[in-house]
Order: structure tokens, then sequence, then C-alpha cells
């Protein structure tokens, strides 16, 4: 069986910025030589550190750990960048330890730093995908990205899981917040900057210094456009719309010199990512030009046909060269080895692997780094969650907001009115962040999980001191204007996928709750917190402003730098945030997409008022659903 279809199409070279090195060969070719078939298949296996000992890595020569689904080894919630520091110490020794005979081989750490170092207490939390997405600002994408690898390096870890890459296509997939967008053209901007952030520049000083770490894109191929929007689904999508849809991230990402790529849970035609020989081998490296490594995603192969959770050779034949998480991981070194031994793997595959393993781990000036503890940023702690982070952050929050509704010049809002800020997202930094936070789901967090973060009604209160907080909207004294934040609770991952895209957020109480305080005679600003867009039509008619604030992070304090006008009384910072998803008119949108045919939604792609924009929206938009 071949993965390859009938007629192909011819994918683009992507050049590389980062130059081949004949020392860095010759290095590959002298260490192979040294490793037995066993140490090479355990550099291509990255088991999760809580199923790992550093006397494992010594004996396996393993290539990588990772800590995945966010927590700290035993659950450790809070601890410190020194606590990381330390177990990074403890694995790489053992990497570098050769009383087995072994060469010394650095190991790697790789985390899911996927909008900040969001797996530690403390950290800078920028706005997930879909938010920068909207923001449309390149230049401070790279930004986020270089303040992500620094905190990233002060825990000395090597390597992080982004960029996600995907197109998103249909919005009841729930990794769509990942995203940055359902169309092609901002994810090729970003993806390039945010490896360049990431990784630093390829051909300067900078390339994965110590202020730098390696970067992924992922995941290759297709994730965005499942049928259904189901996460690690089947997409059938053309071999030239795959191209020119989901492919571009790719194009830039690996232009900008992304030294890993992760392959997809997702099917293209039926046939699993992770046994795709076509697209892994033939497209990413040959056609493409890749070459860096292929991780795995976590225990994927046990979904590729015919192979188990600790075998397949069908995945290392594809072009896999680095398994995340195969369960378990001392079976898996067995079996691949008598794989080889049997035929069924050539050794050359299993050379390329470990060579592109190598290639990256040289490149990246592993061999030279020394210990964590002993690089440049290891340890400052006072550099995760900075100021001069989190005022990257919180600008972006501000260009992420998207006006969708501001009825009678509602907003800006002036510094002295009483106003009363409702609803389930008023006060919670965690409902903010959404997933990928702290923990895999971003559940069970509360405030005090986010020191130094801000929650959008803190913001507000720093600069409008007659503000008050009510969760439920009750009052007393009546206010001037009511701001009402709610939306999604956080989710990942298939956890987040979703059948219709009503938001039927708390069935109907939060429309409930700000028809109620308009039939009061109060002004309301909805303020929707959601890793999508989604059917909010109730919503839109009870509210006089409208905004899409997307999942923002740890620095609520930006949505107030736009809603509410400076000391002088005027516009402090304007809208700038347009859509870079379409938004549905009825509940039968979910997968309206820029420049499609009989494209009809409520708020097309690119769409965003500013201050100066004269708003018509009314407060009859249909409300029954669709079905
Ligand atoms: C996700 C990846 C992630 C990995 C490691 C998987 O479930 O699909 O995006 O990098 O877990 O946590």
């Amino acid at each position: 069986t071949d993965s390859t279809p009938a007629t192909q199409v011819q994918w683009p070279h992507a050049k590389s910025a980062v130059a081949a090195d004949p020392r860095v060969e010759a290095r590959i070719a002298e260490l192979l030589k040294q490793l037995t078939l066993e140490q090479k298949i355990g550099q291509m296996t990255q088991p999760d550190i809580r199923d790992v000992t550093p006397q494992d890595v010594k004996q396996y020569r393993l290539g990588s750990i990772l800590n995945g689904g966010g927590a700290f080894p035993g659950n450790k919630k809070y601890a410190k960048a020194s606590d990381w520091v330390a177990l990074a110490d403890r694995y790489y020794e053992a990497s570098m330890d050769t009383s087995t005979g072994a060469p010394a081989i650095p190991i790697i750490w790789g985390t899911d730093a996927v909008h900040g170092h969001n797996n530690v207490v403390g950290a800078t939390l920028f706005p997930h995908n879909i938010g920068l997405g909207a923001m449309n600002n390149p230049d401070l994408i790279e930004k986020i990205g270089a303040a992500t690898a620094a905190e990233v390096a002060v825990t000395g870890l090597d390597w992080t899981f982004a960029p996600t890459v995907a197109a998103v296509r249909d919005e009841r997939w729930g990794r769509t917040y990942e995203g940055y967008s359902e169309d092609p053209e901002i994810i090729r901007a970003y993806a390039s900057k945010m490896v360049v952030g990431i990784q630093g520049a390829a051909g300067t000083p900078a390339f994965l210094d110590g202020n730098h770490v390696l970067a992924t894109a992922k995941h290759f191929i297709g994730d965005g456009g499942t049928n259904l929007g189901v996460d690690r689904g089947n997409n059938v999508a053309p071999e030239q719309k795959l191209l020119e849809i989901h492919g571009q991230g790719y194009i830039t990402s690996l232009e900008a010199g992304v030294q890993t790529v992760m392959a997809s849970y997702n099917s293209w035609q039926g046939w699993k990512l992770h046994g795709h020989r076509y697209l892994l081998t033939d497209v990413l490296k040959n056609q493409m030009g890749f070459d860096g490594f292929i991780i795995s995603d976590w225990d994927a192969i046990d979904e590729v046909q015919g192979c188990s959770k600790d075998k397949c050779a069908d995945a290392v034949n594809a072009g896999v060269d680095m398994f995340m998480v195969p369960k378990d991981w001392k079976s898996f070194i067995t079996n691949t080895v008598a794989q080889v031994k049997a035929g069924d793997i050539p050794e050359s595959r299993i050379d390329d692997a470990v060579t592109r393993i190598l290639r990256v781990k040289l490149r990246a000036g592993m061999f030279e780094k020394g210990k964590p503890s002993s690089r440049p940023l290891a340890n400052k702690s006072e550099l995760i969650g900075s100021p001069e982070h989190r005022a990257i952050a919180r600008q972006a929050v501000s260009e992420s907001l998207v006006l969708l509704k501001n009825r009678n010049g509602v907003l800006p809002l002036r510094r002295e009115v009483k106003v009363l800020v409702a609803g389930e997202g008023a006060d919670s930094i965690a409902k903010q962040a959404g997933g990928w936070t702290i923990s895999w789901q971003g559940d069970g967090n509360t405030n005090k999980d986010f020191p130094g973060g801000t929650s959008i009604f803190a913001g507000i209160k720093a600069v409008a001191p007659n503000a008050s907080l009510s969760v439920d909207g009750s009052f007393s004294d009546k206010p001037d204007v009511a701001i009402v934040v709610f939306g999604e609770d956080p989710y990942a991952e298939f956890m987040g996928n979703i059948k219709s895209i009503d938001y039927q957020g708390a069935n109907g109480r939060d429309a409930a709750l700000m028809t109620k305080l308009k039939a009061a005679g109060i002004p309301v600003v909805g303020v929707f917190l959601s890793g999508r867009p989604l059917w909010v039509n109730p919503e839109l008619n009870a509210s006089d402003a409208f905004v899409a604030a997307w999942l923002p992070g740890s620095e609520g304090g930006g949505v107030a730098d736009v809603l509410f006008r400076n000391e002088q009384g005027g516009v402090n910072k304007d809208f700038k945030g347009k859509l870079s998803f379409s938004w549905p008119r009825s509940t039968d949108q979910f997968e309206i997409n820029r420049n499609d045919p009989n494209y009809a939604p409520l708020f097309a792609y690119g769409f965003g008022l500013t201050y100066a924009d004269k708003d018509t929206l009314g407060d009859d938009l249909p409300v029954a659903s669709a079905e």
C-alpha cells in the first residue's frame, strides 16, 4: 500500500535561511558511527518526563523528553524556575554521561509554550493565536515569540511546540483558537515572524543562542480542515487546496528556518498523516526541502492503521523521525530494533532520522551550551512575567479586540462613569486564558494562579475608580453603564469539539442578564471571551456595544485601554482588531470562509469598527437558530 496520490501537485521548494554546514554534517557522521542501533532508536524516542528517569536517559540515550499537558512532574503546580532548571540539569547530565561507552549527546526538553510559557505559574500569558490573528501585527508577533523563548530559557528548557500554523476552516473544531486565521494570508506572515521570534533570525548570531529555543510548526498537515471540524478527523481537500490553504504556514516557517515540524493526528483523504510517506517524505522533506526533523504527536502512532502504541514501522518508514510518547517507550525501542533486524525498516531510514535529530541539536549549539543551569538566562526568574513582557502582551490584547457593534457611540467610556462590571468572565483570569494554561484543559485555575496577572475587572478598576464588580449583575446604586464579560469556559483539543455554533453559554443566562440590565435603562457593553466566533445574536441584540475579546491571557488591562477614554477625555486607544475569521449570521454557518461562493456572514473577514465608524447594526438580528 502506498500513500502517493494518482495525480500529484508540485509543492514549492522553501529555501531555508539556515545554511547547510559541512562541519555539522561531518560531526553527525562521526557520532552515528559510535551509536548502536538501540541507541539510535533511543535518540528517536521522546518519553514524557513523568515516565522516565535520568538513569533511563543514560541507559537508552533518549533523544528528548517533554512535559505534555502542562504539569511539572509530580503535579507541582507552583514549581519555581529553579525547580525546572534543577530537573533539566539532571536529565542533561544523564545524557552527557559516557560511562556506558555511548557518546555524550545532549537531551532536549520540549514543552507546549503556545501562548507564552503557559505551564509556568507567573509567566506572561499572551492572547491565544485567534486573538493575535485579529491583531494582524506581524512585528508584534516576533516580539511575542522572543519573550516566550526567553521565559522558556529561564526554566532551562530547549524547545517549544509552537507555532500552530493551521488554517481553521470549521469553527466547531476544538482547536480553533490555536489558529491565527481561517485564511492563509495572515498565517504566512505570522509563521515566519513567530519562528524568528522563538529561534532568533537564521544567519545571525541570535539564531538559537541562549535567549532562544527551538520552534515547531504544527500539525502537518490539514488539521484545521477536517470533516465537521472533528479534531483528529479526516481532511478531504484536493491536494491543490491542501497546498494553497493548509500548506502556506509551512512554506514560510521553513523559509525562516524552523527546525522541527510536528505530524498531525488527522488523516488526509482517509490516510493518517503519521503513516503518510508521500506527504511527510516526498512533499515536506524532498520537495519543500525540510532538513530538520519531524516529531510525532503524542501517542499518535496508535492511530495509524496496522500499528499499536509501541510498534509502527509504517510511521518510521513514512518519515517520522522522533516519537513523542510511544507507550510504552521501552517496548517501542525493542520493537523498532526488531523491525530493523527483520528488514521491515531499512537501517538507512534510522540513520536519516538520527542525522536529522543530531543536525538540529548541533545547529542549536546543544553540545556547547553546557548544562541548563549554566546558560545565560537560566534561573533569571525576574524575566518570567517581567514588566516588559507583560507590556507586550497588554499591547497585543488591546490590538486584538474587535468592535462588532457600537450603537449610539456608547464606547469609549469616560473614566468617571459608574460602571457595573458583570458576567462570569469579569474577574476570571482563568477564563481569559482558556486551555493550555497551567493544565492541559486550563481547568482548576483561580486568580491566585496568575500572580502579576490582571483580570478585565481589575484593569477597568485601575482606570475607572467608580467601577464595581458584581458577577451576577445585581446593583443597589444605579450604574451609568454595564460591562458584561461572558463567554466560553476553558477547553483544549477534542474536548472543545462542538456540534453547534450556537453560543448557549449558561443556557441563555448571559443574554438574560444583559436584557435585564438594558430593560432597567442601563446601556450594556458585551465583552465576549471565546476561542472562536459563535452565533451570539441574542447577546448582540441585548447589548449596545459588543467586543470580541477572544482569549486575551493574563493582561486583562488591555481591554480597559481601549474601552475607556484617556484622562483628558479623548480616545485613549482606538480599536485596531479586524476579524481573521468570518462571523456567523446563522447557526448553520460553521464552515463559512473568506472567498467562499455565496459568502454571507454576519461580519465578514476583515470586519472591525473603529471609533470613527458610524454603526447601524440594530437590535433585531434573527434569534431563532437555524436547526
Ligand atoms: C497535541 C500537541 C502537543 C502535544 C504535547 C498533543 O495532544 O496535539 O499539539 O504539542 O500534545 O503536549
